[in-house]
């Protein structure tokens, strides 16, 4: 256990840099016991040279699976071969062929692929970044063994979370698994990045201010857990990349260590709070449901993170819509007496969603309230309405994430994601229907507002292709 001080409100202060939180673990009053399981971070440049040395501090067995696609074997993964071989280990590779769009997919049958290829191999090391990772870390956790992380892009946050994105069932899906023991984030090879990659990656950390509200909202409204540990990690982290966002648009290689470590410390943030909640709010349901209808649209999904940053724009301007509105003007008695029954809006839910349409409406089940119990929360944000937007204080404006993502050049609307702004409607109105976790979207939906207010959130986050035509 830590012996690190408690702050003034009880809860223990944990470490924002990367090395002190490698096996970092406390006690918190939050009644969990936060803790990292990575053991080490090689970070800087020319990292990738320890790979050898740090397996070899880490791992006794000899036989290592690497996981890369054809991109990322030759920006990194047969360096990482070469000196994993010549530190004394046998390497099986597997290569994970192109899907559409010419790159691989996260899908539960890949996964399966990876654990058919790899399964007498003591650990595997994923040299890659969002779906590699994903891929590589899911296996590994499956086969029971352990994993390492070579970073080739600072993309998203998921290096150092222990969950992985994975499409099953039509569905996306976020699978409990494990951290790996060891990343390694050569600055060398991150600056490299393609320039839409390393954009992507600030659209995901630019997300944490607005799902880390909802984190907190789910909390107030629902019961659900909240412990501040888990943002604190990550806030300054994501200022400090927030500020160098013009620097990063040129590459500048300061500004990419700052949105590498910033990104590292959100996964992390992650498993401190033993879910995604802190950094996978509404705007990450809107992407996902973008990923979701992909194939049947004819679409090659997008970036991760370059949809999240759009999408958070989007939930931002839904909390500053909300925020204005007067608690006079929630009328308990006819919310509660003219929503749609529970029945009605099964069948409504598993219409809308074709082939995921029952999973959605499992996920829609769990966070539906009976009328009592939705009397109840309309009474509590009637009458505390200013405390709840206190406890939202995390909260960044939209017109400041927009600028941002902005300065690093980063995609600011759905035409600059290939959506149209119907898509954007529709995955406002809808998204909140793929999965249980209450978020701003369902706090406007159980306001009664949420159909109505469409039209002037999506206008007010200009974040539609300009012409709003379709809508
Ligand atoms: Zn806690
Ligand atoms: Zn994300």
């Amino acid at each position: 256990m830590s012996n690190e001080q408690e702050n003034n409100d009880g809860y223990p202060a944990v470490p924002t840099n990367l090395e002190k939180l490698a096996g970092f673990a406390t006690r918190c009053a939050c009644g969990k016991i936060h803790s990292i399981d990575i053991q080490k971070f090689g970070i800087g440049e020319g990292a990738i040279g320890h790979v050898g040395e740090l397996a070899n501090s880490l791992i006794t067995v000899k036989k290592a699976g690497l996981v890369a696609d054809a991109i990322t074997l030759s920006v990194a993964g047969h360096d990482v071969q070469e000196r994993l071989q010549s530190s004394g280990f046998e390497v099986t590779l597997c290569v994970v062929p192109d899907g559409e769009g010419g790159r691989p997919h996260a899908t539960y049958e890949t996964v399966l692929d990876v654990e058919r290829q790899l399964h007498q191999t003591d650990f595997i090391v994923a040299v890659g970044s969002g779906t590699i990772n994903d891929l590589g870390k899911l296996a590994s956790y499956r086969l029971g063994i352990p994993y390492l992380v070579v970073a080739t892009a600072p993309s998203m946050n998921g290096y150092t979370s222990a969950i992985a994105a994975i499409m099953k069932d039509g569905l996306k899906q976020t699978v409990d698994c494990h951290q790996p023991v060891a990343v390694i984030a050569d600055i060398d090879i991150l600056k490299r990045a393609p320039a839409h990659l390393v954009q992507a990656g600030l659209g995901d950390l630019e997300s944490k201010p607005v799902s880390t509200a909802d984190f907190m909202l789910s909390s107030l409204l629902r019961g659900t857990y909240y412990c501040p540990v888990p943002g604190q990690v990550v806030a300054e982290a994501e200022a400090r990349a927030a500020a160098c966002a013009a620097d990063l648009a040129h590459g500048d290689i300061h500004a990419i260590r700052v949105l590498t470590e910033a990104l590292l410390l959100s996964g992390c943030s992650m498993k401190l709070a033993g879910s995604s909640s802190p950094a996978s709010g509404g705007e990450h349901l809107i992407s996902h449901y973008w990923d979701m209808t992909a194939q049947n649209e004819n679409r090659v999904e997008g970036f991760h993170g370059a949809q999240v940053g759009v999408a958070t724009i989007v939930t931002a301007t839904l909390y500053e819509y909300l925020r204005q509105l007067s608690p006079d003007s929630i009328d308990i008695d006819t919310l509660v007496s003219t929503r749609l029954s529970a029945a009605d809006e099964r069948r409504a839910v598993i219409k809308r969603h074709g082939v995921f349409g029952e999973l959605a409406a499992d996920e829609m089940q769990q966070k539906r309230l009976d009328d009592d119990a939705y009397r109840f929360e309309l009474e509590y944000v009637k009458s505390h309405w200013d405390d709840i937007w206190k406890s939202l204080s995390m909260l960044k404006s939209a017109a400041e994430i927009r600028a941002v993502l902005q300065a690093a050049q980063c995609p600011v609307t759905v035409e600059a994601l290939g959506l149209s702004d119907a898509q954007l409607k529709y995955s406002f109105l809808h998204a909140r229907e793929i999965r249980g976790r209450f978020t701003v979207l369902d706090f406007a939906a159980d306001l009664g507002v949420h159909g109505n207010a469409a039209a002037q959130v999506l206008s007010d986050s200009h974040c539609l292709s300009g012409n709003g035509k379709e809508l």
